[in-house]
């Protein structure tokens, strides 16, 4: 298996519509799920003797490295004692007085000792605002609607922990200058595991493995779909596996004319009521590929249809597809074809010394979805439209996603209005990137490649797999694929709830 290297090949699932990072910013999958170790980063933000690069850093680089400067005193724990001996007596003064030193940014940070240092080194390096923000008690949150209480911009700025008390796996904190409202006898309890995972900055991306076609041969797996549905345990591996390689193939799904009366759903339909909902489209909850005369989508051919990925001409294309395969030509081709996008982003940007500026980065591309036809009813028209970069990358130059989708590619646009020497250099520079991205995707080792039977389905992450499907002979039978999308929403809110199940929470 091929693990990324650098922080830049190391995509984490971290996106979001808007903000790119905050919908897969799931600090919780990476760390607590995996064991993830933190990073060697080379990077310039907090950074300790033992190589620590404390996940603060990642949150707010300001803030780990003034979260430090309270170490530098004692140069270790000052709270071990107390704190380990589970008495309930107070750390406050010389905790609070660590906190206050950190206010002088200019004082550098100082080491931690060791890679394992005690909870309560991990707790004086986490800032009381993150601390006091993580309270879950009835009055923080409310026990039936799990709604938040009180507002972050609500804590006062010089809101400081009192008292600290070990008590088994929690830790508790009492407040000076808490919240406007609450009693001197407010307590914040946190988990261990909670402390933990703050201070390992919960934000360490996570190390993706990605794959091409030797890769993926070796570590396929197919899923019951039948026996998957029904196993929490299934389920979340086949959603970690689909997380991970954004490629998840299913047999045993139902297929038969009297399964489907009995359930009166598709497959793809029983796969939404599990991991999704479906998300609706112009093409409909479920959509159907089959070969028709005047198509209005390409993939309604018999044709090559060439690698791609869907509803690019969206803002927020879905995240997911199915595809099911109710019937296919026995030796008339059609097989799906499949590349790991990120795979080949990693290769493009290797060599390059500043990728986010490079032009497959930069470069606007723009889809469109552009079926207009004045004879026929509004409904039926449509005119979408949308550009994205080839490649996204997040703020810290991880691969998020992968934008190609020719197919659906509008004419190509001057990257600026001045339409100047400088617009057609970024051009051309996108131009010749461009073609080394499709060499790079065409490359037989690169694509792995399958004949999905009937009762066979395939989920995968529309934003990194590419997909393509080879031309079929329709003299040797029909061909039918049931589809549907659903939002990574969807998906990664199943993930997580499998998650803490499986963590027995
Ligand atoms: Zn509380």
């Amino acid at each position: 298996m091929s693990r990324m290297t650098k922080p830049l090949l190391s995509a984490t699932r971290a996106a979001s519509k808007n903000g790119r990072l905050v919908r897969r910013s799931d600090q919780a999958f990476g760390i607590q799920e995996r064991g993830r170790t933190p990073p060697n980063s080379s990077g310039s933000s907090f950074r300790t003797k033992a190589g620590y690069r404390g996940g603060l850093s990642v949150i707010n680089d300001d803030l780990a490295r003034n979260s430090c400067v309270g170490r530098r005193v004692t140069g270790s724990c000052r709270y071990s004692t107390a704190a380990q001996s589970g008495e309930t007596e107070a750390l406050d003064r010389e905790y609070i007085k660590g906190f206050q030193g950190r206010q002088n940014k200019s004082i550098p940070p100082s080491p931690i000792e060791s890679k394992e240092a005690s909870i309560e080194a991990r707790l004086e390096l986490v800032d009381p605002l993150l601390l006091r923000d993580q309270c879950q008690c009835e009055l923080c949150v409310d026990p039936s609607s799990h709604q938040k209480l009180f507002q972050t911009s609500d804590i006062p700025s010089a809101l400081r922990p009192s008292k600290i008390v070990a008590r088994g796996e929690k830790v508790e904190l009492l407040w000076d200058n808490d919240v406007f409202g609450y009693s001197a006898d407010h307590k914040t309890q946190i988990s261990l595991d909670k402390i933990e995972d703050l201070f390992r900055a919960s934000q360490s991306p996570k190390q993706l493995v990605t794959w091409d076609r030797s890769v993926f041969r070796e570590r396929r797996r197919s899923w019951k779909w039948s026996e998957t549905r029904g196993s929490g345990e299934m389920l979340y591996e086949m959603l970690r596996e689909l997380d991970d390689y954004g490629l998840v193939f299913l047999e045993a799904m139902p297929q038969l004319e009297a399964e489907q009366s009995i359930s009166s759903t598709y497959g793809v339909e029983q796969i939404g009521n599990v991991i999704g909902p479906l998300r609706d489209s112009l093409y409909g909850r479920t959509w159907d590929v089959r070969s028709v005369a005047n198509a209005k989508n390409i993939a309604y051919t018999h044709q090559y249809l060439g690698l791609h990925m869907d509803l690019l001409y969206m803002t927020n294309p879905p995240d997911f597809q199915i595809l099911h395969c109710l019937q296919a030509p026995i030796k008339g081709g059609g097989e799906s074809v499949f590349v790991d996008s990120f795979r080949a982003a990693e290769t493009m940007l290797q060599a390059s010394s500043n990728p986010i500026t490079h032009p497959l980065c930069t470069y606007p591309m723009h889809y469109h979805y552009h079926h207009v036809d004045a004879r026929t009813e509004l409904q039926n028209n449509h005119y979408y439209r949308n550009s994205h970069p080839v490649i996204e990358l997040d703020e810290h130059q991880h691969v998020i996603n992968v934008n190609w989708s020719p197919p659906f590619q509008a004419p190509l646009q001057p990257y600026s209005l001045a339409n100047d020497t400088v617009s057609t250099r970024r051009m051309r520079e996108w131009h010749q990137a461009a073609q080394e991205f499709s060499q790079i995707i065409e490359r037989p080792d690169m694509q792995f490649e399958y004949l999905l039977k009937p009762g066979e389905a395939v989920i995968f992450n529309n934003r990194r797999a590419l997909h393509a499907r080879k031309a079929f002979d329709v003299s040797k039978g029909p061909r039918w694929l049931k589809g549907a999308y659903i939002d990574g929403d969807s998906v990664w809110s199943k993930l997580r709830v499998l998650r803490e199940w499986s963590n027995g929470k």
